[in-house]
C-alpha cells in the first residue's frame, strides 16, 4: 500500500513545545517497519514553529509572521534533523519538501512536484512535506495540514491518507466541550451533518481542527483514498490501521 501519514503538532511535542522524544521514536520505528514490510510511506509533518518556540525557549507562540516564520526556519532544520537520526537507525532515508499554494495551484510546478515524489518513493526514500511557513503569506499559503495531506495524498496515488491527531477521532460533537460525545468509528459518505461535527481549533499549537480533517476528507475520499483520523499518541495503532482493522474514524474512499 502507498500510505500518507499526517502528523500534527501535538503528536510530536509536549505541550511544552519541546519535542516528545518517546513519541517520535515510536512513530519513526513503527513507520520503518511498515516500509520494511513493503509499503510506500509519506510523511507530512507539522511541528516546526512549535519546535522552534521550543529551541528558543519563548514562553507562548509569536503571533507576529517575522518572529513566526523565524521560528518555522529554526524548527524545520530541528524536525528534519530529528527524523533524520531517528529513520538512520533502521537504515531508511528521509527527503524534505517545502511547499506553497503555488506550488500545487502551478500546473508546472504541481507536475515537477509530483516527479519528485514518485522519484523518491520509487528510490526507496521516505519523503517528508511540509508547507514552506518561512516565505509563505496569507496569500499563498494552503493554510493547514490535513489539506496538504490531502493535496499530497491525491498527488502521489495514495490508497489511504492516515491523520495522527491529538484525539482518537471525529466524534458526533466536540468531545472537549461534550463529555457525552460519541465517536463515530465509519463515515461512507460526507453528509452536511458530518461536515457540521467538525469544531474550530482545539490546541494553542495547532492550527487545524476537525473542519480541516473532514474537508481533507472530502478531497481524498473523491479520488477513491480512505482517510482514517486516529489518535497519534499511541504510534503502535498504525499497523492495525494498515490492516484494515477498526481503529479512529475510517472514511471510506469512493470506489
Ligand atoms: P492536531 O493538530 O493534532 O490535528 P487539532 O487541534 O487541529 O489537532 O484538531 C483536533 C481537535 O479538534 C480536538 O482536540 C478537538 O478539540 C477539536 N474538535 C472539534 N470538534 C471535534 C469533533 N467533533 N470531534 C473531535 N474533535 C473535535
Amino acid at each position: 500500500m502507498r500510505i500518507v501519514v499526517k502528523i500534527g503538532t501535538s503528536t510530536l511535542t509536549h505541550s511544552t513545545g519541546l519535542i516528545n522524544i518517546r513519541r517520535v521514536e515510536q512513530l519513526c520505528r513503527v513507520l520503518s517497519d511498515l516500509k520494511n514490510a513493503g509499503h510506500d510511506i509519506i510523511m507530512v509533518s507539522s511541528g516546526a514553529i512549535g519546535m522552534g518556540v521550543g529551541k528558543l525557549s519563548l514562553n507562548e507562540k509569536p503571533t507576529d509572521i517575522p518572529t513566526k516564520q523565524a521560528c518555522a526556519a529554526l524548527g524545520q532544520c530541528e524536525l528534519m534533523y530529528t527524523y533524520d537520526q531517528e529513520f538512520s537507525k533502521y537504515n531508511h532515508n528521509v527527503a524534505q519538501i517545502l511547499i506553497t499554494s503555488a506550488d500545487v495551484e502551478n500546473e508546472k510546478y504541481h507536475n515537477n512536484f509530483r516527479n519528485t515524489l514518485s522519484r523518491l518513493v520509487e528510490l526507496g526514500v521516505i519523503p517528508i512535506i511540509n508547507e514552506n511557513d518561512s516565505i509563505s503569506t496569507e496569500e499563498i499559503s494552503i493554510g493547514d495540514n490535513d489539506t496538504l495531506g490531502a493535496i499530497v495524498a491525491v498527488s502521489v496515488n495514495a490508497d489511504l491518507i492516515i491523520i495522527l491527531s491529538d484525539i482518537d477521532g471525529l466524534y458526533d460533537k466536540n468531545p472537549r466541550t461534550n463529555p457525552d460525545a460519541k465517536l463515530i468509528s465509519e463515515v461512507r459518505e460526507i453528509t452536511p451533518e458530518i461536515t457540521v461535527m467538525g469544531g474550530s481549533a482545539g490546541s494553542g499549537l495547532a492550527t487545524g481542527g476537525m473542519h480541516t480533517k473532514i474537508k481533507a476528507a472530502h478531497i481524498v475520499t473523491e479520488k477513491g483514498i480512505d482517510m482514517v483520523i486516529a489518535n497519534g499518541s499511541n504510534p503502535d495503532c498504525l499497523y492495525k490501521i494498515v490492516e484494515g482493522g477498526s481503529v479512529g474514524t475510517r472514511f471510506y474512499g469512493r470506489k
